[in-house]
């Protein structure tokens, strides 16, 4: 998308544009100095654009071996107000306290069907994955 295509969507009350780094590495393997680049200056160059400063953050592949607790600590020291992985799950009440390490429903063309987005958005299909664990946040 173009950055006017951008400003058009972010334009509607439905959408929220967040930060996702600059060069989409794997956060876990860069210093702590660069982590904290990547997710700030992509922030701010999304700001000078759109004109507002992405409060979220989506951690670039967002696996486990990809953010870990230290880019969420970083992500809440930035003042993210929270950031997703790509760790399969869905909300409960105890995410409430590891905003910046949420998992998230990957929808990337293999569930596209409704009836399996609907069983995934049930957290039946995540609870087994997760071997019912609710909170995935080390
Ligand atoms: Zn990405």
């Amino acid at each position: 998308m173009s950055w006017p295509e951008l400003a058009e969507l972010a334009a509607d009350p439905l959408v929220t544009i967040g930060a996702h780094t600059v060069s989409h590495s794997m956060l876990a393997k860069l210093p702590p100095d660069t982590v904290r680049s990547e997710m700030d200056l992509s922030r701010s160059i999304i700001e000078a654009a759109l004109g507002a400063r992405p409060e979220h953050l989506s951690y670039p592949i967002g696996d486990s071996t990809s953010a870990g607790p230290r880019e969420f600590a970083i992500a809440a020291e930035l003042g993210f107000k929270t950031a997703v992985t790509t760790r399969p799950g869905v909300l409960f009440p105890s995410h409430s306290r590891h905003l910046t390490a949420l998992p998230r429903i990957s929808l990337n063309g293999e569930y596209q069907r409704l009836r399996y987005v609907r069983v995934l958005l049930s957290g039946s299909a995540t609870a087994m994955w997760n071997g019912f664990r609710r909170l995935d946040a080390a």
